[in-house]
This record gives structure tokens, sequence and C-alpha cells, in this order.
């Protein structure tokens, strides 16, 4: 999917996330009013949910249970990715399917930054990463990005810029690690080939390119000074190659979905909330299409909606973060086959056109009541749980 920078750029820009929050208070019974409003009948509709495995997660399949009457199906794995292969048992237990699909990201409101959430539960409820499997995959690429930043250099030629880069990353016959995209940083001769104006021990220098120059026209170096480019080396002047394990659904599905984004990533000022987003973006691409030709769906209404999960930190008295919903996309199929795709206005205009209200909500407190207070079940009866051929 994400094959050139401008694409990959036109994905991030085309996610709108502050006007299109809800709660997910408030987002869970719009989406059963609207499950009702394609048709979709009370009673015999069964939600999935294909989330990280984060506790924190947690609330938001409690108001799942809650608005649809029943526990959400378990679609999702570690880092929120899609479990396909489980659509045939989840379909084969329902009528009427929906499917909510979401990365997550915490948010801290004391200090205002994603990526961050309070462990209430840990010896001294401090904070730590979320979604921390997203933290662990981008880990890597943020430090060899700050090796970058510190190991191709601008200084003056003459008068002129020019950017001195180490050796390391010019070397081509690497296979893993980040690589420059000479083009955008160097000016090439006559010729198209990129000649060194000067070789120091362990580093070459370039003419910067013309539009390097433009940009950092206020720059004014002296002879002899050297300055790391730090945050001027953009997402479209390098990128990342790792030798991962393209197995659908494999081991480095997450890694795989995210590589050609990591730029974007690890320039960003979020860079857990970009990783998430472009997570879920990925992930809906991915596995709704595995969705619509999947035997096991047919003949079924099936709602699949993808979003993002931001899980805003407990604050003392809470037992649950306090989690909005940022939706993304869904795909839409009736049981004659028809589908179709609902991008992120339409989806949340559908979603703000019905009601906060839900009558067929469970009170989830008096349901545990009646499970716990009623007759007991005898499982089986002593004589034909006993083994006759046991010996004593
Ligand atoms: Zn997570």
């Amino acid at each position: 999917m994400f094959t050139s920078p401008s694409n990959i750029e036109e994905l991030i820009r085309g996610f709108h996330l502050e006007d299109s929050m809800l709660r997910y208070s408030s987002f869970v019974p719009r989406l059963y009013n609207y499950c009702r409003s394609l048709g979709f009948e009370p009673g015999r509709i069964l939600p999935s949910r294909a989330f990280c495995s984060d506790e924190s997660q947690g609330y938001p399949t409690i108001l799942i249970a809650k608005h649809f009457g029943t526990f959400p199906f378990n679609h999702g794995r570690g880092g929120a990715i899609v479990a396909t292969q489980r659509h045939a048992p989840f379909a084969e237990h329902g009528q009427d399917l929906v499917i909510v699909q979401a990365s997550h990201v915490g948010y801290d409101p004391e200090t205002a930054a994603f990526g961050q959430y309070r462990r209430i539960h840990a010896q001294h409820a401090g904070h730590s990463t979320s979604c921390g499997k997203i933290a662990g995959v981008i880990a890597r690429y943020q430090r060899e990005y700050a090796f970058a930043q510190g190991g191709v250099l601008l200084e003056s030629c003459g008068g002129s810029l020019c950017v001195c880069i180490d050796n390391g990353l010019l070397r081509g016959n690497r296979s893993e690690g980040l690589f420059l995209n000479l083009t955008r940083l160097a000016e090439p001769d006559a010729n198209g080939e990129f000649i060194p104006v000067r070789a120091y021990s362990t580093s070459k220098s370039f003419p910067a390119s013309a539009a390097l120059q433009r940009e950092l026209s206020d720059l004014h170096l002296r002879e002899g000074e050297r300055i790391p480019i730090g945050a001027h080396l953009q997402p479209t002047m390098f990128f990342f190659q790792r030798d991962l394990d393209e197995t659908p659904e494999g081991r480095d599905q997450q890694e795989l979905g995210l590589i050609s984004a990591m730029p974007w990533i690890v320039t960003s000022p979020h860079p857990l909330l970009t990783a998430a987003q472009i997570n879920t973006q990925v992930e809906f691409d991915r596995a709704f299409r595995t969705a619509a030709q999947a035997p096991s769906f047919r003949g079924k209404r099936l709602l699949y909606v993808s979003g993002l999960n931001i899980d805003i930190s407990p604050q003392p008295g809470e037992n649950f973060p306090t989690t909005h919903f940022v939706p993304w996309a869904a795909y839409l199929q009736d049981r004659d086959g028809r589908a179709r795709i609902l991008e992120q206005p339409e989806l949340l205009m559908a979603l703000l056109a019905q009601s906060e209200d839900n009558p067929d909500a469970v009170d989830l407190e008096a349901a545990i009541t009646v499970m716990s207070e009623g007759d007991m079940v005898r499982v089986g009866s002593a004589a034909s749980l006993e083994n006759p051929q046991r010996p004593r």
C-alpha cells in the first residue's frame, strides 16, 4: 500500500484526529444503533474486537459487551494485529456480525503527552509506553534516526553549504538499517554523480542540494564550523530496510506494516500516536480484503469498523481509562453480497446521526447477579464423571 512518500504523507494527513473523536461511552451505543439502522437484528448481533492485549483495552470491551448484550469475540493480537484466520469461527457464532478494529495510544492529561499511560496497578503507579508493543517495534528505528541526525553534518565549503556524511551511512552494501536518499541531501554533478568535495577520515562532504540550501538559507556557518543536521533530516531524506519475515500474520507483521512509514513515525512529535494511526490504516487495508473474500462471511451482514483508541490514563479514584475512539474507515457488506467502504467523514457522520440511547443495553451488574443467584447447574453426575477403568 505504502509505495511512495507522497502516498504516505497523504494517508497521514487524511486521518483527522481532533474533530473526529468520540467518547467510548458515546461511540458504542451509536455503533449499536447504526447496526440496527442497517437491519441488524437485536439478539442476533455478534460483536468482535481486534484490539491489543493491553489491559487498558478492557474498558472498550466492557462497553461493547454492555451495548451488544454479549462479550465480543476476540479477533486481535498484541499490537492490534487482526487475526484474519479467526474469521470463520467468528462468522459461525453469529448471524449479523460487527468487527471493531483499533490500535491504541496512551495519553497523559497532566503532561499532554501521547504514548504514555499510567499503570495504576504497578507498584509505584508510574507511567509506561502505550502501545508498548509498537514502542518495542519502533525503538530500533528511533535509535538509527538519532545516529543519522548526528552522523550528517552541515558545514561551509568555500562559502557554500555542504553536507558531510558519515561513511557508515554512505555504505551501500548493508542490507539493513537507515539509508539516505542522497538526491534530497546533496547536489549531483553534471553527470548525475555525487562527487565529494572533501574527504575526511570517517566521512565525506558533498555540496548540499538546492532544496536544502534554500531551506537553510538563514544558516550562516563560519569556515571550519560544523553542526549536526538534527531535525533538518526530514522523512523524505531517508528510508529503512530490514530483513523481515514476510509470512502473512507472521512474527514481523507489525513491523512490515510500519516500515515504509517509519521515517514519518520517527520524526513525528508524537511517534506512538503516528505509529498507532498508521497501524490502524495498514491493518484495515489488509484485513478488510480478507473479510470481503472470506467464504464464511457470505450471506451474512457484516460491519467492520476501524479506528484509533486513545487511552486517557485513569485519574485517582477511577478504575478505567476514559477511552476516546477516532473512527477511520468501515467496510459494510449485506446478505446479498453488496459491499461498500465508508471513509472517515462518512463513517463519522453515520455515527453522529445515531442516538446515544440504547434501550437494548444490558445492566451488567444485574446480569451478573442473575448468574450468581440462579440455581447451580449440576455438571454431569458423580457416576458419569467417574472413570470405571480407573484403578482404585
Ligand atoms: Zn498495545
